[in-house]
């Protein structure tokens, strides 16, 4: 047990408070998620002057590759107890698929590579789950399209954390066994994810759980920053003009505006000319952020029955659509929502050209992304970091209808000659 004098200690005092987003009350750093006036979303306050005093480039460069780099500027007051390792997947210069889609200066955040669950989640579920322990939790939960719940399971495992994990009944195979896997609790509700979510509210309320996405959102919607943190230090110490992010709840695109923000701020980048344009993308099939952004509304209009092989973007109430929606108007950015065979030709597209296959989800991005290129909204010459957030391997069953089968011949060489000859002939 810690003394509540080594608490101080190990705390690096950057953390203050949550702070309601609409009316500015403070609140102290517990379980909590909703203004008691205002009802508006909390979030993590930070004393900047101390972190300024304490970062710089070469303090964080010296530190081990992983999200946690950036400690300070992450809602813990005590040393990180789960996902200790998570963070600080490639940022790859695609040559190829730069010269595919016509821009001189392409990078690719490959979150489809992320320990231990292979999707940007565990960064927000490292954050979510080392609060849950500093809070006293036993029992961990979430509500999800099923990255999340791969990552909490996974890193509740790790972490010997009971775990309740609530998805919609129609996940891919690949989302609901890679949680299965970990021991966790999956309960399959029959309905769409936002009626999962709000079973969940009232889960969250009767039972003292630590759940990620509700009770500890605050807390878990910070890990998305380091995505953001992690492009600029890879970059040169530099904000790229464009980035392109897909939306679900609409908060990794928030966050990532936020990890601007801190790093100008800070001066831990170089000046751009102008701040990086925030662009969304999301499925055509569930697009309530994108729509508001393309009508010039504040409102998002929920989507009733979202129909999409994007199953982890599928929330047609999201959030943090607003505050989304208010990040991509403000940076001069734009969203694009995309059908089902764009996500597929993009998936294919990224895969090779260059090496990465990505679920879902990612091909929604590269497809925005092309999209945008093509109307002139991002500029041939202009730097653009395309972010890829899960794994194609969870989403096999989308993508396996169009890829065609190997040929099979006999294990002898006349038959491959055969096959061979053939093949140069076509
Ligand atoms: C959850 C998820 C997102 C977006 O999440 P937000 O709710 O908008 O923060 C993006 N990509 C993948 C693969 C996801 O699982
Ligand atoms: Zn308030």
């Amino acid at each position: 047990m810690l003394t509540q004098v080594a608490a101080a200690k190990a705390s690096s005092g950057t953390v203050k408070a949550l702070k309601c987003r609409e009316c500015g009350r403070e609140y102290p750093k517990l379980a909590l998620h909703v203004c008691e006036f205002c009802f508006g979303p909390l979030e993590v306050a930070y004393d900047y002057d101390a972190a300024r005093k304490l970062l710089s480039r070469e303090v964080i460069e010296r530190r081990p590759p992983t999200m946690w780099r950036y400690h300070e500027l992450l809602p813990l007051d005590l040393p990180p107890t789960v996902g200790t390792q998570v963070g600080f997947t490639p940022l790859v210069r695609a040559h190829r698929l730069g010269a595919r889609l016509g821009l001189s200066e392409l990078y690719i955040k490959n979150d489809a590579v992320s320990y231990p669950t292979l999707s940007f989640k565990d960064r927000v579920v490292a954050v979510a789950l080392s609060k849950a322990r500093e809070l006293g939790f036993e029992t961990v939960a979430c509500a999800s399209t099923g990255n999340l719940a791969n990552s909490v399971a996974a890193n509740a495992a790790a972490a010997g954390l009971a775990c309740y994990v609530f998805i919609p009944h129609d996940l891919e195979q690949g989302k609901v066994l890679g949680t299965l896997i970990f021991g966790a609790t999956v309960v399959s509700i029959r309905g769409t994810y936002d009626e999962v979510n709000r079973l969940c509210s009232e889960i969250a309320d009767k039972y003292r759980w630590g759940f990620v996405n509700v009770s500890l959102r605050p807390y878990y919607a910070e890990g998305s920053k380091s995505h953001g943190y992690e492009i600029q230090e890879q970059l040169g110490w530099r904000q790229p003009a464009h980035v392109v992010v897909p939306m679900a709840s609409g908060s990794l695109l928030t966050k990532i505006g936020k990890s601007f923000d801190e790093f100008r701020r800070l001066g831990l980048v170089d000046e751009p000319r102008r701040p990086p344009k925030l662009h969304g993308a999301q499925a055509a099939g569930c697009s309530p952020i994108a729509l508001a952004v393309a009508r010039g509304q504040e409102l998002i209009k929920p989507v009733k029955t979202p129909q999409t092989i994007a199953k982890s973007l599928a929330i047609g109430n999201p959030a943090d659509g607003f505050y989304a929606a208010r990040a991509i108007r403000q940076s001069g950015g734009h969203a694009a929502a995309v059908s089902d065979e764009e996500i597929l030709d993009a998936m294919r597209l990224l895969a090779e050209t260059e090496g990465i296959f990505t679920e879902t989800a990612g091909g929604v991005t590269l497809a925005a992304a092309r999209r945008l290129v093509a109307e002139g909204r991002i500029g041939p010459d202009e730097s653009v970091v395309v972010c890829i957030t899960g794994n194609g391997l969870k989403t096999m069953e989308a993508i396996a209808p169009h890829l065609g089968a190997p040929t099979t011949i006999g294990p002898k060489l006349a038959e491959f000659d055969q096959f061979i000859t053939h093949q140069e002939k076509i």
